[in-house]
């Protein structure tokens, strides 16, 4: 089957992406990005296997900060359908687990960044871009969807996300 993306930016910043087939027929299975923070008691437990086998939602995880026995932080991916993550999501914060809809953000150091220019090129959004009056780099959050391809194309390592 051939099917399309189709994704949108929910109003608390989550990235929503749905497939379509031939842009009509959409399948209500999207994906959805969220950030799991996990009290001491919880940090052990096997979150992504209970998504997959009682919702049925694949949890893609993005980036781990776990440390035993201390608070963890999770971004994961959620694919599935919307109802299901809606339930998965549900039962995450009956074990205590902290549920952020609202992804991490792109940060650009203004004291490191030598306006070069080199990551608006990567950019799909062009949420950077260079000022054709100054020459300086301009960051626009409102249409960046974390998408991180920036961040390696820095020379001066001044692109980074708040996670
Ligand atoms: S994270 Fe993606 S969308 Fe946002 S500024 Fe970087 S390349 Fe552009
Ligand atoms: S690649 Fe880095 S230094 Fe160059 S414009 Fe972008 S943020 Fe600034």
């Amino acid at each position: 089957m051939n099917l399309s993306e189709r994704v949108f930016r929910n109003v608390i910043g989550s990235t929503i992406t749905i497939y379509c087939k031939e842009d009509t027929l959409c399948l209500g299975l999207v994906k959805k990005r969220i950030t799991l923070t996990f009290p001491k008691r919880t940090v052990h437990m096997p979150v992504t296997y209970r998504l997959a086998k009682d919702f049925n939602v694949a949890a893609n995880i993005i980036r781990a900060q776990v440390t035993p026995n201390q608070v963890g932080t999770l971004v994961v991916e959620l694919q599935g359908d919307i109802d299901q993550i809606d339930a998965a999501v549900e039962w995450m914060e009956t074990q205590n687990i902290e549920v952020s809809q609202a992804t991490h953000e792109i940060l650009i150091d203004e004291e490191e960044c030598v306006h070069c220019g080199l990551c608006t090129g990567v950019c799909p959004t062009q949420a950077l871009s260079l000022n054709p009056e100054t020459f300086r780099l301009t960051f626009t959050r409102s249409r960046c969807i974390v998408c991180e391809q920036c961040i390696p194309t820095c020379p001066v390592q001044a692109i980074s996300t708040n996670l």
